[in-house]
């Protein structure tokens, strides 16, 4: 497009101890694009994003962020950069109330949202501003989450699998989440099991397999290529 990438990784390689699970990542995202990282199970998705995030003993190759290289920052430098991570397990603490996990990570830096602003995007959050954490359903879990990062000033979304284990009509919700995000200008990196969700709301797709990027796919283009990604995910 020749607009300068948002988020470029090159050569990401990390290590679980002794493990080495990333073996040179390579892909970029630009400015209020939504990407998904797709791929079987224990591919390197999900410690894509880890990485991304500082979240990792050791990693190395390069993250530049908006210029900035980020590759040997402490994760809490790259949150004021404007990196938010939502993780699979979502993090509700569950002897919190809604509103007390909503009100847990300090607001890194200008432009993180008001809560009215995350209420008018979640509205059964506000409802359910006193309830215990877990009280939440999934659904609710997973809005609040997303809903909590969004308080921080990140401007750069790294979701991991926010679909996962909910029901057909609480995912089209994150859907119609995502796409508002998406035209607020958020931009997002979204790990996925479930492609046709996937389908529903990315721009572009990379594939990962063991430890590398080895495809890309428009969106527009994956029906088209859709023999292809049954065998890249093997289903
Ligand atoms: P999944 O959908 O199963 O989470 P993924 O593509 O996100 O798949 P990762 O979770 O990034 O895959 O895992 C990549 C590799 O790293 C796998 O071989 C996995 O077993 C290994 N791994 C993940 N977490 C750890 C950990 N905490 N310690 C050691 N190895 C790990």
């Amino acid at each position: 497009t020749g607009t300068a990438p948002l988020l470029r990784v090159s050569g990401l390689e990390a290590w679980y101890g002794e493990s080495h699970v990333l073996h040179g990542i390579d892909f970029d995202v630009a400015p209020g694009e939504v990407v998904t990282l797709l791929g079987r199970n224990g591919a390197g998705k999900t410690t894509t994003l880890k990485s991304i995030m500082g979240v990792i003993g050791k990693r190395k190759g390069s993250v530049v962020l908006e210029g900035t290289e980020t590759i040997a920052l402490p994760s809490r430098a790259i949150a004021r950069l404007g990196i938010g991570f939502v993780p699979e397990e979502r993090g509700i603490y569950s002897s919190l109330s809604v509103e007390e996990n909503l009100m847990l990570p300090p607001q890194v830096r200008p432009g993180g949202l008001s809560l009215e602003a995350i209420f008018t995007l979640f509205p059964n959050i506000k409802e359910r501003l006193k309830s215990q954490g877990t009280k939440l359903s999934g659904g609710e879990q997973q809005m609040l989450a997303i809903g909590r990062i969004l308080r921080t000033g990140a401007h750069l979304l790294l979701l991991d699998e926010p679909t996962e284990g909910l029901a057909p009509v609480i995912i089209e919700q994150i859907g119609r989440t995502i796409a508002k995000l998406k035209q607020d200008g958020f931009t997002i990196i979204l790990v996925e099991q479930n492609f046709r969700f996937a389908q529903t709301v990315a721009d572009r797709h990379y594939i990962v397999e063991q430890g590398k990027v080895i495809d890309m796919i428009p969106n527009a283009e994956l029906d088209a290529n859709i023999d292809k990604l049954h065998r890249y995910l093997g289903v």
